[in-house]
């Protein structure tokens, strides 16, 4: 903390990988004498830079933009961008973190990495948008290639903004690097079910869960949080299961529909015209909308899959789910939970699927689109998701036989913290002290 300070965020993250670690370090002592805590805690690099820009009227406006590539032992740096205003060093290094360990648990040679900006996209016009991503390339380019550190899109940055930064980096590069982002077009480059990848593979994941406790999605009532890319396609494969998903949310507040969630409003709101929910209701007048977004944890679910954002699960909110009988929580969106949420949870016996295996549907499917680039193929969607079904089961096995073989059974936040750490922490001692 004397080293990082005013990074709760960064803190928190390693906290809960760190008490994850435990069991590891007393059967292993060779990670401890190696150094490989204190190494993997500090980014091999941080980039932070200006990223100025004018808007419709000629304003000029000053951002600032980051890039933290963390950990290259397993491949290179790989995580997304982030444009929100809540962004800062402390935001990104958690994100940047978390992806090591995820990226490992994938299975894929890949790194970890992430960045983005305090940018606020929201309502801001097309032509604003493209200038931003431009001149947030012009910076961030020189620092990226498709063997060094592979961006894709996170909160705020979607297919639209990965587009012009693409054409940035091609401009800059005088070449065709089509495997340097993810998340691209279908038209150059993209993958079939890459926009669908993480949403669908956190159902993919719980339903490994709740498939070992003799549950389903079949009949369950789900609530999502976030209307966003990975709430979108969570809702879409929770529904395709047979689940009703009463209730989402964006940072306004949420919207409950006891019939279900009608997503063809939702994607119609959120990817075409990029309104607020709180318009739902004027095409479902029967469904509610309730000011405040952590308000949607009080509503009675048998699953709950936090979509949106960090820490929007507290330990009130959690102790709401429990007394409302929740029977499992996945994690969608990167560190949901608080860390006394997740003791809640633990505790009161409901099935925990943390964010890094849980989410890691989404990156895993980035190194299938960086597959198909480099080879120059394009497999259709049922082979992309057919590839990421498989990823998620053997994220969960691999997850719970950490969990068992150190001592934690059933406990997947331990099992998914350790099970990503060896692979990377055998790499960092081969590769000596670099
Ligand atoms: P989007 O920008 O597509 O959607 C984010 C959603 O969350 C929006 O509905 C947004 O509402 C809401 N939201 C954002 N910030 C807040 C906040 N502070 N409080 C309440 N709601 C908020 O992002 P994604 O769907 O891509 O990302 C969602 C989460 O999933 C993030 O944690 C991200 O890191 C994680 N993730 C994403 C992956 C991906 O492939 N996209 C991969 C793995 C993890 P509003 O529109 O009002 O801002």
């Amino acid at each position: 903390k004397d080293r990082n300070p005013n990074e709760s965020e960064f803190h928190q993250a390693v906290k809960e990988i760190f008490l994850s670690l435990i069991p590891v370090f007393a059967k292993q002592p060779k990670y401890m004498e190696a150094g490989i805590l204190e190494r993997i805690v500090e980014p091999e690099r941080m980039i932070t830079f200006r990223v100025p820009w004018t808007d419709d009227q000629g304003k000029v406006h000053v951002n600032r933009g980051f890039r933290v590539q963390f950990n290259s032992a397993i491949g290179p740096y790989k995580g997304g961008l982030r444009f929100h205003p809540s962004v800062n060093a402390s935001i990104i290094k958690f994100l940047g973190f978390e992806q090591i360990f995820k990226n490992s648990l994938t299975g894929q040679p890949i790194g970890g990495g992430k960045g983005g900006s305090d940018f606020d996209p929201k309502g801001k016009s097309d032509a604003e948008i493209m200038r931003f991503c431009q001149s947030f390339m012009s910076e961030l380019g020189r620092h990226i290639g498709q063997d060094t550190d592979v961006p894709a899109g996170d909160i705020g940055v979607g297919g639209r903004e990965i587009g012009y930064m693409f054409g940035q980096y091609k401009k800059m590069r005088g070449a065709y690097e089509a495997g340097v982002l993810t998340g691209k077009g279908l038209g150059f480059g993209g993958s079939l079910a890459r926009t669908e990848a993480t949403g669908y593979g956190t159902v993919y994941f719980m339903q490994e869960m709740l498939k070992d406790k003799g549950l389903q999605f079949h009949g369950s009532t789900v609530v999502v949080s976030g209307s966003g890319n990975v709430s979108i396609y969570a809702i879409e494969k929770a529904t395709q299961l047979g689940a009703k998903v009463v209730a989402c949310s964006d940072s306004n507040g949420y919207v409950y529909d006891k019939n279900g969630i009608n997503l063809d409003t939702v994607k119609r709101l959120k990817e075409v015209e990029r309104k607020r929910l709180s318009e739902y209701v004027d095409a479902h007048p029967e469904a509610e909308y309730y000011e405040g977004s952590t308000g949607i944890w009080s509503i009675p679910c048998d699953i709950a899959l936090p979509c949106a954002t960090q820490n929007e699960i507290d330990e009130e909110s959690a102790k709401l789910l429990v007394k409302n009988n929740v029977k499992a929580v996945g994690e969608g969106a990167n560190m949901p939970s608080t860390l006394e949420a997740i003791d809640v949870f633990l505790n009161n016996g409901v099935l925990f699927g943390p964010a890094k295996a849980a989410n890691a549907g989404g990156v895993a499917v980035s190194a299938l689109e960086m597959a198909q680039n480099s080879a120059r193929i394009a497999w259709s969607f049922e082979e992309v998701d057919a590839k990421l079904h498989a990823i998620m089961e053997n994220i969960y096995k691999s997850s719970v036989e950490a969990a068992e073989e150190y001592g934690h059974p059933g406990n997947l936040v331990v099992g998914a913290n350790i099970a990503g750490f060896l692979k990377v922490a055998d790499a960092m001692m081969f590769q000596g002290l670099v």
